[in-house]
């Protein structure tokens, strides 16, 4: 018998989602109300609460591997962020030439909501918390959504807003077509997930730069204008948009000013250079939307941003205890380190994402009395600090690492828990991971 041509195969009102976390399940729960049948697939097993949800909608799905006969007939295919694109299923695809988008791109179409995007490798959070809070204290209708709390897809099927504020992560923007945010934010790009990139640095900054390739004139772009890798992109590749730069270098706490009006960095809740420079960039997009310069005020005043980053977790017997656990790259921890202003015991390692730790060494010189490594895998953290740093031990859980550090501590010294690396070679994520800390610092 003679293959049937793939026209005849292909149903184009179906839909396969690949991914049931929250993103996919998103996805599957707005395929199902925009009118698609949707089968869910998932190569590993699919979490109870999203199990019952998926079940509540009537959506069919598996767990635990992928039915290719049942996904390459398809007619659309949405890929979770955290599938690969090596993955045998996402190889097929491609081959059969079944289209192959994001979440971000297939829940875009079905809002006519002004979207802020805000990608970078460090801030994204912070970022788009500050702009959802800053618009949502202005009285604005709008949502928080994409990387944070939940997918834009759920967000898209089940709210109206007017405004998102969307994180989005490079893994987002590799599968987008069409997708444009009216106001795009650029944060920063340093070396992150590099395994998911081949090792190359390039690939990941081009990833980066796909929040505008589809930008039209009247969309903005707010850009860290000191990144040179973004200056350098944005120059090869141009923009449609309406460019606003933002310079740290520029920004002084004592006088800070933002499109001519003031505004007072003491009175910012979060601390540190690089989120008066979030802040800058947050601002800017609120006043593109038309928020007043007081209600941005009585926002900054009153913005509290998630756990985990440099978050104060108490001080004891002199020494205060400050956890971090969401800085998993190197950038962030140099943020970090330099705000620290006592002597500092540094928590540090995990499961490496292909780091160079040289960008830190002045910082650790000057700052850092003793490491701690916590991980399974140690050795290139010794190997780039052990000439530099005389005490450097290994440990493997939050409870010992707190002890380790401690016993080195001193009254009016710091203990910072701040990785550079992923969490999963010892736990869940970077939550339990800073739970875990801020649990053996208050059993000390
Ligand atoms: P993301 O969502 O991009 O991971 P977060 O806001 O969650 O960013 O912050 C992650 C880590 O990066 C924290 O340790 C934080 O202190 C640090 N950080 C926040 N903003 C910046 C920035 N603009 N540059 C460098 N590091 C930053």
């Amino acid at each position: 018998m003679n293959e049937p041509k793939r026209s005849q195969v292909i149903r184009q009102n179906q839909v396969a989602i690949l991914g049931a976390g929250e993103s996919g399940v998103g996805a599957a729960i707005l395929a199902k109300q925009k009118g698609w049948e949707v089968f869910v697939s998932d190569f590993g097993e699919i979490k109870e609460n999203y199990k019952r949800e998926l079940e509540k909608y009537e959506i069919e799905f598996e767990e635990n591997g992928h039915t290719s006969t049942k996904i390459l007939n398809v007619g659309q295919v949405i890929k979770s962020p955290g599938v690969p694109d090596k993955a045998p299923i996402v190889k097929a695809l491609l081959k059969a030439e079944i289209p192959v988008v994001s979440e971000i791109e297939f829940a875009a179409q079905y809002t006519d909501a002004t979207i802020i995007g805000i990608t970078g490798s460090n801030g994204k959070t912070t970022t788009t918390n500050l702009i959802y809070h800053i618009l949502k204290m202005a009285r604005y209708n709008v949502g928080l959504a994409g990387n944070v709390g939940y997918s834009f897809a759920r967000m898209v099927a089940e709210e109206e807003y007017d405004y998102y504020a969307l994180e989005l992560s490079s893994f987002q923007l590799d599968g987008i077509k069409f997708f444009a945010p009216d106001i795009a934010i650029l944060l920063n790009i340093s070396p992150d997930h590099l395994d998911r990139y081949e090792y190359k640095f390039e690939n990941y900054i081009k990833s980066k730069l796909r929040i505008t390739m589809n930008q039209m004139e009247d969309n903005h772009l707010i850009y860290n204008a000191e990144d040179e890798n973004v200056v350098k992109e944005i120059a090869i590749n141009g923009t449609d948009a309406n460019t606003h730069s933002v310079k740290s270098a520029q920004l002084n706490p004592e006088n800070w000013t933002v499109n001519g009006e003031t505004f007072s960095a003491s009175e910012l809740t979060i601390k540190g250079k690089h989120n008066l420079f979030n802040a800058t960039c947050a601002i800017k997009a609120a006043m593109l939307t038309g928020v007043e310069t007081n209600d941005i005020k009585k926002a900054l005043r009153t913005f509290k941003n998630d756990p985990h980053r440099l978050e104060k977790v108490a001080t004891k017997n002199g020494v205060t205890y400050i956890n971090d656990s969401k800085a998993t790259n190197v950038d962030s921890v140099w943020y970090a380190l330099d705000a620290m202003t006592q002597p500092v015991i540094w928590i540090v390692g995990g499961t490496d994402k292909g780091n160079d730790y040289n960008a830190l060494m002045k910082l650790v010189e000057t700052k850092v009395k003793a490491i701690v490594c916590m991980g399974i895998d140690n050795k290139k953290i010794h190997e780039a600090f052990g000439t530099q740093i005389k005490i450097i031990e290994d440990t493997k859980s939050a409870k010992e690492a707190v002890n380790v550090a401690t016993k080195y501590a001193d009254s009016g010294d710091v203990v910072l828990l701040s990785p550079a690396c992923a969490s999963f070679d010892l736990f869940e994520n970077y939550k339990d991971r800073g739970e875990q800390f801020k649990e053996a610092v208050k059993n000390i």
